[in-house]
């Protein structure tokens, strides 16, 4: 039996998602937040689950999370909120919900490669709408192409991934306000970015923000969260597995949100860090510099491929986005010392 045979074209014509080997290196390449829990705060979680019943399934619900969540992150009134196992796995339940036979899914591309990957399997037409040349977003086309193939979804990653972007916040309400499908703004930098669509939610029936507690320093556990109109939620809910959120996520969560000022600080150490990478990023020679409201930046350098083996061989790594990127790095702000790590290493790299 040869499973080509039975596997569906759209599954054979993918590649599974690279994950680079990391172990011993500086790690630059995922957009984690470098810094862990401080020991004290450890050792009270792992008492805390120490006391999780592993034989007993989740909350389904996860009702008490998501109250803390609505309160901790003002989520406004009569908004509902949907857990996921990361927001990887809320993108693939609002993709499945909506993956009416010919239904269309449109994204302002290069951008996070998830959604492409979800029109796949789910069977959407994906429509990737160029970005302009320095990676800004052309409402004005972005929307003409949208009245032309009237798309069921649209995602917007705000800032995006891989290019750092905040596109002006009206445009994209102009883009909200044309689209007669719905409209996901995909948050996972919004910690760094501190701008946000999630009170302006009661504004739009076609709205719903998707965010991660990845980029704020909880990675491992795999928790996101959407928040959109409970008629909506309703319907993803069908969708969803239905113990996706894992009782440790669900008890470290409750635990870590009570003392979310710790990851709000670690955040602004790291848009601190950000600035200062950024200046010595701009001054290498060979270098070019695309601005960045998120925890990484995107710089082109003359030879892409050839600098990340070499920063690799310096125990540096970084994500090299090529072939979809022209000769584009994209490099995660680390701490002080990691990203004077980066800079020596990048220093020999492109000399
Ligand atoms: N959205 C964007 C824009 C991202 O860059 C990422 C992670 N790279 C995700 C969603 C997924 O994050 P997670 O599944 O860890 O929540």
């Amino acid at each position: 039996m040869n499973p080509e045979d039975l596997v569906r074209p759209e599954v054979l014509a993918m590649s599974a998602y690279p994950v680079a080997a990391a172990e011993g290196m500086v790690k630059l390449d995922a957009m984690e937040n470098p810094y862990p829990l401080p020991p004290a705060m450890r050792r009270e979680l792992a008492e805390v689950l120490s006391r999780v019943d592993l034989n007993r399934y989740p909350d389904p619900g996860a009702g008490k999370l998501r109250e803390l969540l609505a309160r901790k992150m003002r989520v406004p009134q009569g908004m509902a909120l949907l857990l996921g196992n990361g927001s990887d796995d809320l993108i693939q339940i609002v993709s499945l919900a909506l993956a009416r036979p010919g239904a269309a899914m449109m994204y302002p591309s290069p951008t996070f490669v998830m959604y492409g990957i979800n029109a796949a399997l789910s069977g959407m037409r994906a429509l990737p709408v160029p970005l302009r040349e320095d990676f800004s977003l052309d409402a004005g086309a972005f929307i003409t192409r949208m009245r032309a193939e009237r798309p069921a979804l649209v995602f917007i990653a705000w800032p995006n991934n891989p290019t750092g972007a905040l596109y002006p916040e009206d445009e994209l309400v102009e883009i909200i306000r044309a689209c007669e499908g719905l409209v996901v703004i995909d948050e996972a930098y919004h910690a760094f970015a501190r701008k946000s669509f999630l009170p302006r939610l009661p504004e739009f029936p076609n709205l719903a923000v998707v965010r991660t507690l990845s980029k704020l320093g909880l990675a491992g556990i795999r928790l996101g969260y959407l928040a959109a109109r409970p008629e909506w939620v309703e319907q993803f809910n069908k969708v969803r597995q239905v113990y996706n959120v894992n009782v440790l996520t669900q008890a470290a969560a409750l635990f870590i949100l009570e003392r979310l000022e710790v990851l709000e600080e670690q955040a602004a150490l790291i848009r601190a860090e950000r600035s200062r990478l950024g200046a010595a990023l701009s001054g290498l020679k060979g270098v070019t510099l695309f601005p960045s409201e998120a925890n990484f930046f995107l710089m082109r350098v003359p030879d892409a491929a050839r600098a990340y083996e070499s920063l690799k061989r310096q125990g540096v790594l970084v994500k090299n986005l090529h072939p979809g990127l022209r000769q584009c790095l994209r490099v995660t702000v680390g701490t002080a010392d990691e990203n004077r790590i980066l800079l020596t290493a990048l220093r020999e790299a492109l000399s």
